[in-house]
């Protein structure tokens, strides 16, 4: 049995995915806002601070996982915080507690992206590099000039979460050390988050316009199945991965742009890749 962090533990998927991994046996170190083991404000500097030090303390040295599950919807008015609890509090967390996911034992990490990644306009490269930066000013800069600021700042710090993931997890401080980290992309879940949504008109009238071909709602009891999956030793082999979870709205959108094959203006990236990889390889293996 294990010991796992998960944010956003109070609520919805987060919730789901504690309960399950407690049922399971395992020792659950939750953050969030309140009723948790870790109370802290992860839009914060403090917050985070005050979170990675409390699971230094209450871990005991090394943790098998964590899932990042901490997060707000577009919120109005509320853009600065979104960004900041959305990146910030899931990276920098996470970086925090690196030291302890290396010394478990093939030790998996689960980050909630979103399908907004891929299914929302108004997502540019600069708002993503602005998140990776960590530049907030030039975020809400870009976003403000978009039509739909919540929108763009929702959707641009989970596009740059999910690159993060795909860059990050194959790098020798995480891969290199044995961890295996992903990111899960769910479409519209019925959490506390979405019925909140529900309740504004014109959200509600555009998440229900939303393409699910499968129909009605996830589920997050049926989430949190998935997050232990990828918790398990069946995703051993499984790094930088990003998983769509969404009744099929990705698919219904974007059939033909993923997988992409390699096209020919790549090749010297690519070739740079296999360089790069040689001496990944020896520094991971130690020779
Ligand atoms: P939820 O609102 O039910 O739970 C989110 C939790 O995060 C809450 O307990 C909340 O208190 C906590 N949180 C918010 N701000 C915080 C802060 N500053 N510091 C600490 N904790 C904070 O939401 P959910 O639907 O279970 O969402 C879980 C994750 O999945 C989020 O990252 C969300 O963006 C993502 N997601 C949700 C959906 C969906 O349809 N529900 C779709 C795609 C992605």
């Amino acid at each position: 049995m294990g010991v796992y962090v998960v944010t956003g533990v109070a609520s919805g998927m987060g919730r789901a995915t504690a309960n399950e991994l407690r049922w399971r046996g395992h020792r659950v170190i939750g953050i969030d806002l309140h009723r948790a083991d870790i109370c802290a404000d992860l839009s914060t500097e403090e917050g985070r601070a005050k979170a990675i030090a409390g699971v230094h303390e209450q871990s005991g040295g090394r943790l098998e996982g964590a899932v990042f599950a901490a997060g707000l919807g577009p919120i109005p008015g509320k853009e600065e915080v979104v960004a900041k609890v959305n990146f910030l509090g899931t990276v920098e967390l996470a970086e925090g507690i690196r030291d302890l996911l290396a010394r478990g034992n093939e030790s998996k990490v689960v980050i909630f992206s979103s399908n907004s990644t891929t299914t929302v306009p108004g997502v540019t490269p600069e708002i993503v590099k602005a998140f990776w930066d960590r530049d907030f000013n030039t975020v809400l800069k870009i976003a403000n000039q978009s039509e739909a600021p919540s929108t763009s700042v929702y959707a641009g710090s989970k596009t740059a979460l999910a690159h993060w993931v795909r860059r990050t997890a194959t790098s020798m401080d995480w891969a290199g050390q044995g961890i295996r980290m992903n990111a899960l992309a769910p479409g519209a879940i019925l959490t506390p988050m979405v019925e909140s949504q529900l309740e504004i008109p014109e959200h509600a009238e555009q998440i229900k316009a939303l393409p699910i071909p499968l129909g009605g709602f996830g589920d997050p009891a049926d989430i949190a199945q998935w997050v232990l999956f990828m918790l398990s030793p069946a995703a051993n082999f499984l790094c930088g991965s990003v998983i769509f979870l969404d009744g099929g709205t990705d698919a219904w959108f974007r059939a033909n742009d993923f997988p992409l094959p390699l096209a020919p203006e790549q090749m010297e990236h690519f070739t740079k890749r296999y360089q790069e990889y040689q001496e990944f390889r020896k520094q991971r293996d130690g020779k």
